[in-house]
């Protein structure tokens, strides 16, 4: 308040310190320009070669800095989005709300983005209210400003810091050096406001200090708690997109563990609680999530379909048993147990279509691993998506769900040569031919067919 009072008075610039950031030299923060693709640095130098400002921004700059290899090169300009477009042939515009650039240099793309302005935070620019929801979410965010003004909108102190590879300089408005040497992970501006404009900040700023090693501030962490519940309020598209970055990010069972403690996963992953209090199931989430970590460790592609199969199936099982236990048919009924549990987690995260379809098939496929005799085997071995369904199997295995002379059973099959896998078929079940050859004489006697036609 008295800083408001004072800044009216003396006019904003004098006091606002934002305005002169601190130009931060080789020689202090250490980053090599040879550390930015090569892809990015050309970008930055056709944008200055044009008269225009451009740096390296946000989450490379960070990670450098932390000693950890970027995902991705991003670039801030104050070039428009048409205006760097055309400094790049193969370039194009995406987005509607807020358009930013892709340019393609080689193999890569670099997403360059226009300086961002304010958006009337706190009133301060004319109350722009129009621009936020009833819970104070920003709707809109597609003003352009100065460089100061971008920076003031990022969300953490050590994602808003620029770099010029021209002049290896870092442009720090928000102290995000010192905060990243301190191991601090900071808001930028007043946290409850932050989080109000957009919640997904929450969910960004558990990823991020687990995936850089950083301490949240503690006046970032301790409005969380009570602020959780403003995640509800977010598109389920986007709660998606940002729960598999953090799944996928290296640290996802630090990032599981961490939601839970903030009180975070109602809003992403409603089941969690009794899924982690099923007798096996924290065993499993834990296996699961620590192979995760390993994959990406390796460099291995993660799958999405697995990931989230491997989250939610204690709750499949948990609905499923006691159907089953009622004397329902246990295929059907495992298939109306994965409808449910899916139906459950829609609510708040938006899984795509496609990525529930593989999550449905790595479950429909475990029942079936039981099944070791004669062409069943076989089937299931030609399933799209055996292997997965395999690696699942492995996991029940390992988290002491299903037996390991089933798991090893599997393993020894899918290696095994032509001969040998059809001496390692098991016997059909005793009873198991004559219920067969029932049901098939049910079924023609049904449609008025022989049951012997054909055989
Ligand atoms: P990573 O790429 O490792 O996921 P990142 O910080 O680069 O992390 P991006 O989503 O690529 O994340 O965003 C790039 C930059 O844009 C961030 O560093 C930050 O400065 C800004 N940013 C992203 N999301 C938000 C947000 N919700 N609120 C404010 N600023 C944001
Ligand atoms: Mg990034």
């Amino acid at each position: 308040m008295i800083r408001k009072f004072i800044s009216r008075v003396l006019g904003r610039k004098g006091s606002d310190k934002r305005d002169e950031p601190a130009l931060i030299a080789v020689d202090q923060h250490g980053l090599q320009r040879e550390q930015i693709s090569r892809g990015c640095r050309q970008t930055v130098e056709d944008l200055q070669q044009n008269g225009y400002q451009a740096y390296i921004v946000g989450g490379a700059v960070r990670d450098l800095l932390a000693g950890l290899t970027p995902k991705d090169f991003d670039v801030a300009t104050n070039a428009t989005p048409e205006q760097v477009r055309r400094c790049f042939r193969r370039s194009r515009i995406i987005g509607r709300r807020f358009q930013i650039v892709h340019v393609n240099m080689g193999a890569e793309t670099i997403e360059v983005t226009t300086f961002r302005g304010h958006h009337g935070e706190d009133g301060a620019h004319g109350g722009n209210t129009a621009q936020t929801d009833a819970q104070g979410r920003l709707l809109r965010d597609n003003v352009f400003g100065s460089q100061s003004e971008d920076a003031a909108r990022r969300d953490f102190t050590v994602n808003a810091l620029y770099y010029d590879p021209s002049s290896e300089t870092i442009i720090d408005y928000h102290h995000g050096v010192a905060d990243l040497q301190q191991k601090t992970l900071r808001m930028i501006g007043d946290p409850k406001t932050r989080y109000r404009e957009d919640p997904v900040r929450m969910l960004r700023a558990v990823r991020l200090a687990a995936k850089i090693g950083l301490a949240i501030d503690p006046a970032a962490r301790r409005p969380i708690r009570e602020m959780a519940d403003l995640l509800d309020n977010v598109p389920p598209s986007r709660l998606f997109d940002e729960m598999l970055k953090l799944l996928t990010c290296g640290h996802a069972l630090r990032c599981v563990t961490r939601l839970r403690e903030e009180g975070l996963h109602n809003g992403v992953l409603p089941m969690l609680d009794v899924i982690l209090e099923q007798p096996r199931g924290e065993r499993f989430v834990v296996l699961a999530l620590e192979a995760t970590d390993r994959r990406v460790e390796e460099g291995k592609p993660i799958s999405p379909g697995f990931l989230f199969a491997t989250l939610l199936w204690h709750q499949v099982l948990a609905t499923w048993e006691p159907l089953k236990n009622g004397g329902e048919p246990a295929i059907p009924s495992l298939f109306l147990a994965m409808d449910k549990v899916l139906h459950v987690q829609a609510e708040k995260l938006a899984i795509t279509r496609r990525i529930a379809g593989d999550i449905k098939d790595i479950w429909a496929l475990q029942p079936r691993f039981e099944q070791r005799s004669g062409k069943r085997a076989y089937g299931v071995l030609q399933q799209l998506r055996f292997k997965a369904g395999y690696d699942f199997l492995l996991l029940r295995v390992e988290s002491g769900e299903v037996e390991q002379e089933i798991g090893d059973w599997w393993t020894e099959f899918l290696h095994a040569s032509d001969e040998a896998r059809a001496a390692m078929l098991l016997p059909a079940a005793p009873g198991m031919a004559k219920k067969r050859r029932r049901r098939r004489r049910r079924a023609s006697e049904d449609t008025g067919q022989n049951p012997n036609a054909g055989e």
